[in-house]
Formats: C-alpha cells, sequence, structure tokens
C-alpha cells in the first residue's frame, strides 16, 4: 500500500490532519463535502490510499469508492427530492483520485450550457457556503445514510 503523500490535502484529511465536513469513513475510503459545491450536498469520496488517478485504483477500491458514492446518492435523491444524481472523476485540482457526487437540480448542473456556449472566461470556482450550513449539510446527509 502507498504511504500517505506529505503536502497531498486529500491524504492530510484522511489521516485526520485537516478537517473536513465528514459523512462516512470505513477503513478504505472517506465521504466529505466539497469546499465548492456545485449544489448544496456536493460530496467527495476518496480512497483514503494516495492514488493519483481512478483508473489506476485497485479494482476492490475501485468498487468501494463507488458502493460508497451510490449510498450518498440514494440518501441525496431522499433527502433533496432530485431524480438524477450524478458521479463523476475528473483528475482535476487535488492529484489525489476523488470521486464528485453531486445531486442534480438541472441537467446543466455539471455541464454547464454556459461554459459550452461562452468558453473558459465564463468559468467561476462556486462560491464557499457559511460554516454553519455546511454542518447543517453534513448532519442531514450523515443522517441519511
Ligand atoms: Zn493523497
Amino acid at each position: 500500500m502507498q504511504e500517505p503523500v506529505q503536502d497531498c490535502l486529500f491524504c492530510k484529511i484522511a489521516a485526520g490532519e485537516v478537517p473536513a465536513h465528514i459523512l462516512h469513513e470505513d477503513a478504505h475510503v472517506m465521504a466529505f463535502l466539497d469546499l465548492h459545491p456545485i449544489r448544496e450536498g456536493h460530496a467527495l469520496v476518496i480512497p483514503k490510499q494516495h492514488v493519483i488517478w481512478f483508473e489506476d485504483l485497485p479494482e476492490p477500491l475501485a468498487t468501494r469508492v463507488t458502493t460508497v458514492a451510490q449510498r450518498i446518492a440514494r440518501a441525496m435523491k431522499r433527502l433533496y427530492s432530485v431524480e438524477r444524481v450524478s458521479m463523476f472523476y475528473t483528475g482535476i485540482h487535488v492529484p489525489h483520485a476523488h470521486a464528485h457526487v453531486v445531486p442534480m437540480y438541472h441537467v446543466h448542473d455539471v455541464t454547464s450550457q454556459v461554459y459550452m456556449t461562452e468558453g473558459a472566461d465564463s468559468y467561476a470556482t462556486p462560491p464557499r457556503l457559511a460554516p454553519e450550513r455546511m454542518q447543517e449539510i453534513a448532519s442531514g446527509l450523515r443522517a441519511a445514510l
């Protein structure tokens, strides 16, 4: 098993060295809220093991990440009354494999039509939510899992 990487934010979160709004934790996987949610509840599921690319995850670990994402998605459907929840790996921002799990209120929540038509200049990082709101969202999701 690969050792944690010193300057990796997600290795630090997995080790409990950096706080996060944790939704799920087991021996191999952790799930927590994204700090810049596309939609409230936007969660990340990571392997605790430092693996940069999702395609390099050992199959049991990739399966475990997906299983936790499925559980979160079912909770999101109940909590937020959305028809669909997306799950995707982008491989950007933090070089430690992480699956995004996002409740979809609109089909363009993930594939922004604005971005597609207006280009990269129109892109802005989604704003952070107030800490109290993040606590409420995390509590609601944890209780629903
Ligand atoms: Zn890492």
